[in-house]
């Protein structure tokens, strides 16, 4: 029984445990490659699975079953189409072969006729889920003539029940789109404001982490402190603290080069990820900082430490490294940078577990 980390049972639905059993090849592809998928194989099925009831003579078996091939084959030349390059409306493709082949069933068979009609809905819920705004508007001008193909003869009550169905069509594939769009904005913000800082708006420390799960050999990682910030909030009031702590993550992420990164660990601590920059070029970089900090008149100073990834040590204990530095220029007198290097023995000592423990905090 699968249970998520709290221990809670997970109970999928059916139809999503046995999409889990298919081969994973099928699965592959944009998200509305694969339900394009679905919407043939299901189509496909339902029709083998239930014309048998309508008692289809030879020649609507012979239509039924090259339509149901004819399917199977794009399903499998799905899978060696490159979906990427024809762009986000591509998969309309699925809809338009389903339509066909139904409103070829209809027009050539005697007895199946126009059964499956219905199905035309999955086509406009496929489009209002998973193709760009207003698809389903341009999907109706395939859809209203091959509909109309399936009906025995034009008349008055054919004409209503077309227009109804047109209605209906595009307005579940325009609901449906709506609360999609809601829900990916939605889930979009819950992302951003679970990896943000809610005072700085850079990174915290969830997404710090996974930043460094990310950093190589030869990246360096930087940890500033802010200089007797205890006091500055005793004297000037945690509201002009706060305001520090906005104007410094600012200034870090202004002063930063593209792709480097800043994000607040804790408290008065930043954290910075500089790209393929070895200790000498990161000291440099914090001294940048420290100039870009006093221009702007920082009402706090700040110490850093600076240690670079090699092939012994990983992410982790180089932030342990740096924090251990930080210790090392705060005692050389605060307001300066120090390398791990040139702090070896500041501090906690640095080693893998002490470098687990403090991402466990
Ligand atoms: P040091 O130079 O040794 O780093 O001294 P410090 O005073 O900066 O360090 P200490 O760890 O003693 O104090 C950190 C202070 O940072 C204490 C805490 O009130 C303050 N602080 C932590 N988070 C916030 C915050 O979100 N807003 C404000 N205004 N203050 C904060
Ligand atoms: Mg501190
Ligand atoms: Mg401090």
């Amino acid at each position: 029984m699968a249970r998520d980390p709290s221990g809670t049972v997970i109970t999928r639905p059916w139809w999503r445990r046995l999409v889990e059993r298919l081969p994973g090849r099928w699965l592959v592809g944009a998200p509305a490659v694969v339900a394009g998928r679905a919407v043939l194989a299901v189509t496909g099925l339902l029709v083998l699975l239930t014309a048998p009831l309508l008692v289809p003579t030879a020649a609507d078996w012979t239509v039924v079953l090259a339509v149901a091939a004819a399917d199977a084959a794009l399903l499998v030349a799905s899978l060696a189409v490159p979906w990427g390059r024809l762009g986000r409306s591509g998969p309309v493709l699925f809809p338009l072969v389903q339509m066909l082949g139904l409103a070829v069933i209809g027009v050539s068979t005697e007895r199946v006729d126009g059964a499956y009609v219905p199905l035309f809905v999955l086509d406009f819920v496929f489009a209002g889920l998973f193709l760009p705004p207003r698809s389903a508007y341009w999907l109706l001008p395939a859809a209203l003539p091959l509909y109309l193909l399936t009906s025995e003869q034009l008349s008055a009550q054919v004409a209503v029940r077309t227009v109804v169905m047109a209605c209906v069509w595009v307005l579940v594939a325009e609901l449906l789109a709506s609360m999609s769009r809601r829900q990916r904005a939605a889930s979009d913000r819950l992302e951003r404001d679970a990896r943000t800082d809610p005072l700085t708006t850079i990174g915290n420390r969830r997404d710090l982490e996974d930043r460094m799960a990310l950093l190589v050999p030869g990246d360096s990682v930087v940890v500033c402190d802010l200089d007797h910030f205890k006091q500055l909030n005793d004297t000037r009031g945690h509201t002009f603290g706060d305001q520090v702590l906005r104007e410094f993550g600012a200034m870090l992420t202004a002063g930063l080069r593209r792709g480097d990164y800043a994000a607040r660990f804790g408290g008065e601590e930043f954290v910075l990820l500089l790209h393929g920059s070895g200790t000498d070029v990161a000291i440099d970089v914090v001294e940048r900082l420290r100039g870009s900090w006093r221009e702007l008149g920082g009402a706090a100073t700040f110490s850093a430490g600076c240690a670079t990834l090699d092939a012994d040590t990983g992410a982790q204990q180089a932030l342990v490294a740096a924090d251990a530095a930080v210790y090392a220029a705060k005692a050389a007198g605060r307001d300066c940078t120090r390398s791990a290097e040139a702090a070896q023995g500041w501090g906690p000592r640095v080693d893998a577990t002490t470098a687990e423990a403090l991402f466990e905090e």
